[in-house]
């Protein structure tokens, strides 16, 4: 069975835009939230279901991938758009967009949320939305952004007390968070080049400096897109750890995985070069970021699959990269999966 980790529902109908777009005219007045439960009620199961067929479906079917852990579009999250009323309604959409999806598909998709998360704000709502993902919509994990603020990164380190609420709840209900920021409003971070790797990495040495994991020893975090700069300057955040008397990176390693949304083979290879094989998890970002065809190979970027097949690993790794690691990493999926005798 192979496990997408890393998808979004990036060709939702354009209705759930059109609320957004709306909403995000209005933000500054009462408007902002007002009817917004019935925002996609309009969306019928037939545009749901042609709005995966021609993309995300096709692409599980001609890619030979079994199940994607599907969450909302990353870069539309707009934490930084209005305020917390604001991101507390459109979450709560885009969730539930989700379990429509999940409730259409229960073969081929699992549902991961978006958090309302605003800048300045506390986690209150953030922590019930979490939880009603969880138990009402059968979600089994989030994506946690470090940055709300859209590249100013006024937010506390994640390793701050500050997030601790969510940690809680996240090792209660024992599902892990994908570090995942949204759209860039600063123009120096272009979102998806340089913001979302910049995130990556920044959340990998903000693990290091503290002690997170001696708090919450079970609390899992995946950092994406092969986790930024990481791997490629594994001796760099080697060195770092040793200079500041901190423990080696392998003490993170219990806690803290990687995707494989690298989109050539040279950067996967290093990737598993470096990372230990049970810390990878397969995950392509589709239909995402980059959308093209790679002129030299002939197929897409982020047909992360091609790359893997060609490691030189053992079926036995890479069975880890593509399923046992996910089933590991997000518990609530692997007794879904022995409930249906997979
Ligand atoms: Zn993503």
């Amino acid at each position: 069975m192979i496990i997408d980790c890393h998808g979004h529902y990036t060709t939702a109908p354009p209705q759930l835009q059109a609320f957004r777009d709306g909403q995000i005219a209005a933000f500054k007045g009462v408007a902002a939230t007002a009817g917004w439960e019935r925002a996609t009620a309009d969306i019928s199961d037939d545009e749901i279901r042609s709005s995966l067929e021609g993309a995300q479906l096709k692409l599980q079917r001609q890619r030979g991938t079994d199940l994607t852990i599907f969450s909302p579009r990353a870069s539309a999250m707009g934490h930084h758009v209005g305020g917390e009323g604001t991101s507390v309604a459109w979450t709560r959409i885009c969730n539930d967009m989700i379990a429509r999806v999940v409730s259409l598909y229960p073969d081929n998709f699992v549902g991961v949320c978006q958090l309302p998360q605003s800048p300045g704000a506390g986690l209150k709502q953030v922590v019930a939305e979490l939880e009603r993902c969880v138990t009402e919509l059968r979600f089994i994990g989030c994506n946690l952004n470090p940055d709300p603020s859209g590249g100013h990164w006024t937010a506390p380190p994640l390793t701050d007390r500050f997030w601790y609420p969510v940690y809680e709840k996240m090792v209660e209900l024992d599902v892990p968070a994908m570090v995942h920021v949204s759209a860039s409003c600063n123009p120096a971070f272009h979102a998806t080049g340089a913001h979302y790797i910049n995130a990556d990495t920044t959340a990998f040495m903000q693990f290091i400096q503290a002690d997170l994991f001696k708090d919450f020893p079970t609390l899992r975090f995946i950092i994406p897109h092969g986790g930024g700069a990481v791997p490629y300057h594994w001796g760099r955040y080697r060195g770092l750890a040793q200079d500041m008397k901190r423990p080696p990176l392998t003490a993170l390693l219990n806690n803290v995985f990687f995707d494989t949304c690298v989109y050539h083979q040279p950067g996967i290879d290093l990737l598993a070069e470096v990372i230990p094989v049970d810390n990878i998890l397969f995950g392509s970002e589709m239909v995402g970021a980059v959308r093209g065809v790679d002129p030299t190979t002939g197929h897409n970027y982020d047909d992360t699959k091609r790359y893997i097949e060609a490691l030189p690993l053992s079926d036995a790794d890479k069975k880890k990269i593509y399923e046992g690691n996910a089933r590991r990493v997000f518990p609530r999926l692997d007794a879904r999966l022995k409930a249906r005798g997979l």
